[in-house]
């Protein structure tokens, strides 16, 4: 009987979901088992060789994933013998999970880090998929950028260089406009 796994780490944005995967990523190592990291081609931020934690500053080689998959599916197969653990980050940005029931028959593990909503406040369809086909499902939250209560929800803010909700004073750079929120804080922006 295989012990194979299904894991999906989700959340908002910066709520420690990568660097849930790079544990599983350097558990696997110091285990001496054979793990793949992989990227969807679609996530242009930053550099697609690699994920890496923000705050940790530790990075993980990673291999360009197609958005159905196709590569992890097909290394999967050549490696039945070799019980192999797959990490995907950014898995929200998939829009074909349906490989992950045979991958897990063939003996392999799978980690997924996989945003819970997008900045309108709806689920992401791939995510919510993902958490029909988990094992272990591990929602986790951030600190709102504005007020410090726990965030759940993703704040899209276009071209403000500074907000002042809550007294507090945030500078944007140009490549972060996204914020994790709470309720109250997201809600209110979307009145603006
Ligand atoms: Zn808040």
């Amino acid at each position: 009987m295989s012990s194979a796994t299904v894991t999906l780490y989700t959340g908002c944005m910066k709520s420690g979901k990568t660097i849930c995967l790079i544990q599983d990523y350097q558990n696997a190592v110091i285990n001496h088992k054979r793990v793949l990291a992989y990227k969807p081609k679609l996530d242009t931020r930053g550099d697609k060789r690699f994920i890496l934690s923000r705050s940790t500053k530790t990075m993980i080689p990673a291999i360009e994933l197609s958005l159905d998959g196709k590569e992890l599916l097909i290394d999967a197969s050549l490696s039945k013998a070799i019980p192999t653990l797959y990490i995907v980050d950014e898995a929200q940005f998939l829009n074909d999970v349906s490989w992950v029931n045979a991958v897990v028959a063939m003996g392999h593990s799978l980690s997924f880090s996989s945003l819970s909503n997008d900045k309108d406040g709806n689920s992401w369809k791939i995510t919510s998929v993902l958490t029909s086909l988990a094992d272990l499902i591990i929602h986790m939250h951030a600190r709102c950028d504005f007020c410090g209560n726990p965030a759940n929800f993703n704040l899209f803010q276009p071209g403000n260089n500074q907000d002042n909700i809550s007294g507090q004073i945030v500078i944007e750079s140009a490549s972060n406009k996204y914020y994790p929120v709470c309720r109250s804080c997201w809600f209110a922006h979307q009145r603006k």
